[in-house]
């Protein structure tokens, strides 16, 4: 049998929270307990959204937390790097063979001709309606514009068992649609990015945020086309404020660091999200390494989580 080896795989957008530090303790723990290999990958594909001291400072805050990892940024590893703007030859590499498979084209599509077009789909998204992949594109569009890129999504069910939300199905050209490879602005799609980098990176499972279980049916459809092994897939459920919002790094009150600063403890935090997470009966100081023992997903909750404020602890 293969060793396990998971990830956590944050964007420095912000200082991470409460909500980060739940998924990390999750990803951490599926992997100590099983006594394999915990990467680090920080997420800085988009350059306007994200800052290298944020990902500094997220390194700090997850070792505060007693949560550590055997490759990543700082340490390296076989699978370096660990950052993704600095593996964007991959990407595109990725991009070009999709491309010389016929699965790719340009979409010159501007923002009102997409709200124009594009009837609801599920959970929310917009479904592309496949302009592009039907119009001949006159000379001026292309040459005012760069387009973005997208596949071209094939009919069919992407079905698959989820270790934690169970049996999902999706099939993409209804509910979604073609989906961008590459934005106009070059940078290359979270979706093609995270399946590129976890196939790379030799990730047997990940662990992460419900609200990344509608996008695993896209990325399963590219480890597909690309020919590469996915992944078992644990979406856990995030938690949320008391009106219903999910954890945001604009909730400056529920950041590790603003924690720490008021000298709430490391193993306070641990505890509590041990708790919310069904590993502890009762709310109590812990350490993150006194949890790998008992850890099962089975033991997670379903539904939502809201976060008490102040912590119970
Ligand atoms: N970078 C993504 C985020 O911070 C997570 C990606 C993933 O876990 O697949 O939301």
């Amino acid at each position: 049998m293969r060793t396990m080896r998971g990830r956590f795989a944050p964007s420095p957008t912000g200082e991470i929270h409460l909500g980060n530090a739940w998924t990390a303790l999750l990803a951490w723990l599926q992997v100590r307990a099983a006594g394999g290999t915990m990467v680090l990958r920080v997420e800085d594909l988009d350059p306007d959204r994200s800052r290298t001291e944020y990902g500094e400072k997220l390194m700090v805050d997850m070792k505060w937390l007693g949560l550590d990892w055997d490759e990543g940024p700082d340490v390296g590893g076989y699978y370096a790097p660990y950052c993704q703007a600095e593996r964007r030859g991959l990407y595109q590499a990725a991009l070009e063979r999709l491309t010389a498979a016929g699965l790719v084209y340009p979409c010159y599509c501007t923002r009102a001709e997409l709200a124009a077009s594009a009837p609801h789909g599920g959970e929310n998204e917009r479904v592309y309606a496949g302009i592009c992949r039907r119009r001949k594109l006159d000379d001026a569009r292309q040459v005012i514009r760069h387009p973005a890129l997208r596949l071209a999504v094939p009919p069919g069910e992407i079905c698959f068992s989820d270790l934690h939300a169970g049996f999902r199905s999706q099939d993409i050209s209804r509910e979604i649609g073609d989906f961008i490879m590459r934005r106009s602005d070059g940078i290359h799609a979270y979706q093609l990015a995270v399946v590129v980098d976890d196939a790379a990176m030799n990730i047997t499972h990940v662990l992460r945020g419900d609200d990344l279980l509608s996008s695993t049916p896209r990325q399963l459809l590219l480890y597909r086309l690309l020919g590469l092994k996915a992944p078992v897939f644990t979406h856990v459920p995030l938690l949320i404020d008391q009106e219903g919002h999910r954890l945001s790094k604009r909730q400056q009150a529920l950041s590790i660091a603003v924690l720490r600063e008021r000298g709430v403890k490391a193993e306070s935090i641990i505890g509590y999200l041990a708790w919310k997470a069904g590993l502890l009966e009762r709310c109590q100081q812990v350490k993150a390494s006194e949890l790998i023992a008992g850890f099962a997903v089975d033991k997670l909750p379903s539904g939502q989580l809201i976060v008490e404020y102040p912590l119970p602890v």
